[in-house]
Formats: structure tokens, sequence, C-alpha cells
């Protein structure tokens, strides 16, 4: 089953599709670009893997600072990724193989690798990216990006519930609200990646879970939870919980890519958990709550998400997404 879904994983990827709208995302490439330029300055020496190299492009631009650069691209893309190199960088070496089956002769100084999916973890590719760290890079060597957190914020969005639910009870004069269970799970059984209104934010985003690329396991990626208190003000409502994410670079200069809605959008969007009734505010309440994250028990690269969520004098409510 996992071969099975790694080579659709894969497969997809071969798309061109896919890499066009990465490289036309200018806040994910020069986020990079911006970390490469600054931390390069002193990679003369020094010998960068770039993991998932697609198209090249971060594998071009460490090639221009450092003295070699290692691009892995297990797609069929890696056919293209070769002309790219030689073109550009021909200190780039590539290697047509899965991440996990990489072998090289010595270690390395740096691993660069853009490898966030929807919700910073699906698609689950860092997993990936650990199994090159930990064969082959250097004691004290650096990650780029070096940290990543996963925020989470609640939203006031009716606008979403009436044109993808309410929208059935009247379609061209039709009453078809037999439908609306359908769309309910459609809608709120899977996360939806769009981008949102940053204005309807109910409050700031608490961060519901963090790594340190330099140390995490893959086991920290399997499973975890968080506690979470939203309270929502009279007369409001609490539609969705918003999730993105933020990848900070090493060193002092402090460059970050944040998917945030309050920042200018990226090919991620965000990821909203629709309700699937909406939790009225009455005259102001407090919700406490529990947010978990699963892997996926049949999708490998999946996550089963719940949020258990109470309000005093209310029933307890129970959420479930699955993302595949
Ligand atoms: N670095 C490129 C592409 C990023 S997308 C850029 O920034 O534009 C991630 C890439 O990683 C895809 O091309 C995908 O095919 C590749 N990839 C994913 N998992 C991999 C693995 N286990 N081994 C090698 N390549 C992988």
């Amino acid at each position: 089953e996992k071969d099975k879904d790694d080579e659709v994983y894969l497969e997809s990827y071969a798309d061109l599709a896919i890499h066009e709208e990465m490289l036309k995302d200018t806040e994910r490439v020069d986020a990079y670009r911006r970390a490469i330029d600054q931390l390069g300055a002193s990679w003369s020496n020094s010998t960068v893997v770039d993991v998932g190299a697609g198209t090249g492009v971060l594998s071009v631009m460490c090639g221009k600072r450092a003295k070699k650069v290692v691009a892995i691209e297990a797609s069929r893309l890696s056919h293209f990724l070769r002309k790219v190199v030689a073109t550009n960088a021909p200190n780039v070496e590539v290697h047509d193989a899965r991440a996990e089956d990489l072998e090289l002769t010595e270690k390395v100084d740096v691993v660069v690798s853009e490898w966030m999916g929807y919700c910073l973890l699906f698609e689950n590719m860092l997993p990936s990216v650990l199994s090159v760290r930990d064969r082959y890079l250097k004691p004290g060597g650096m990650m780029l990006p070096s940290k990543c957190r996963l925020l989470l914020a609640p939203l006031e969005d009716q606008d979403w519930r009436k044109q993808k639910l309410d929208f059935w009870t009247s379609v061209h004069g039709i009453d078809m609200s037999s439908l609306i269970p359908l769309a309910r799970a459609t809608y709120c059984g899977t996360p939806q990646h769009h981008l949102v209104d940053a204005s309807k934010l109910l409050a700031d985003p608490q961060v519901i879970f963090e790594a340190d690329l330099h140390t995490v396991q893959i086991v920290d990626l399997e499973h975890f939870d968080a506690m979470m208190s939203v309270s929502i003000p009279a007369g409001r409502r609490l539609d969705a919980f918003v999730a993105w994410f933020e990848c900070d670079f090493p060193g002092d200069f402090g460059e970050t890519l944040s998917t945030a809605p309050t920042r200018p959008a990226t090919h991620w969007k965000q990821t909203a958990f629709y309700l699937r009734e909406a939790l009225e505010g009455g005259g102001g309440c407090e919700v406490q709550g529990t947010v978990t994250f699963q892997k996926h028990e049949v999708y490998s690269r999946g996550y089963q998400v719940s949020f258990d969520l109470k309000v005093p004098g209310r029933k307890p409510r129970s959420e479930g997404y699955e993302l595949r």
C-alpha cells in the first residue's frame, strides 16, 4: 500500500503544471532565494543536498554559491532537471533516485528542501528529507529551512456556508435540500484549501505544532495534539478552524516563509476545517478544545484530523476530517 501511495505521489510531480505553479509562487521562491543568498556567502567550500529538486530552481541557486550540489529527484522530471543544471550550474550533480535510496560517499554541509505540503504536513515528504539528514548531514550542518510551525485560528465564515450548504435549499427554484447532507459530508469532512479573508478571523492564531528540522524525528510527525481555548464574542459564530504554516531559515537575518492569511498569497493558500454546524457565540462563550493530527491509517501520505470541542452548558462536539 505504501509503495502504491509513493508511486501515485511521485507520478503527480511528473506533471509540469505543479512545478509551474510552484515556480510562479514568488513568496515561496523569494524566501528561499533570500536565505540562499545570505547564507550562501560562506558556502564556497560546502556541499549542499537539494532533496526533491524538481525543476532545479533551488539547486541552481545553491550551485552559484556552493562548491558542489547534489540534486535528488525521484520523479520523471529528473530528465529535464539534468538539462536545467547543465545549462545553469554545472557543479550540480543529479541523482535520479528516491531520497531514501540515496547513496553518497561523503557527508554534506547543508540540506535544502522544499518539502512542505498543504497544511504543512499533508503529502508527508518530510520523512524523506530526514532520512537524508540522518545519514548524510555533518554534525553541526545546516537545514534549510531550519524550523517550521503550524498555526490554527478560529474563523467566522457565514458566506461559505451559504454558498456551499444553504445553496441546495433553492437551486433554480428547486428544493434540493436533500443534498445538504452530501454537501456537508463532502465539504466538512475534508479540509478545504483556499484563501481565507483575514478579517474573518475571530482571534489570533495558536501554534499547534512546531519542529526544529535539525532534531525532529519521524515519530514526532505521526501523532500530535494541542489544547485550544477560543473566545467567541457575543453575536459572532465559529464556522471553521483555519490552519497555515511558517518556516524559518537559519541565521540572524530572520528570513521566514509565511502562508498566513494576513500575508501575500502562496500556492499553499490556507487550510479550512469547516464545522458541520456553526457554533453560535450567543452572548459570548469560551470554547475549550483539543486538536489531534494522526497519520492516516490507510493512506501513508495522509492525515486524520479531529477537533473535540467543549462549551460550558452545551453538548460536547467532535469533528473529524480526512486528508488522503
Ligand atoms: N525543489 C523544487 C521542487 C519542490 S516539490 C522547487 O522548489 O521548485 C518537491 C519535489 O520533491 C517534487 O519534484 C517531488 O517529485 C520530489 N520528491 C518527493 N519525495 C521525494 C523522494 N522521496 N525522493 C526524491 N524526490 C522526491
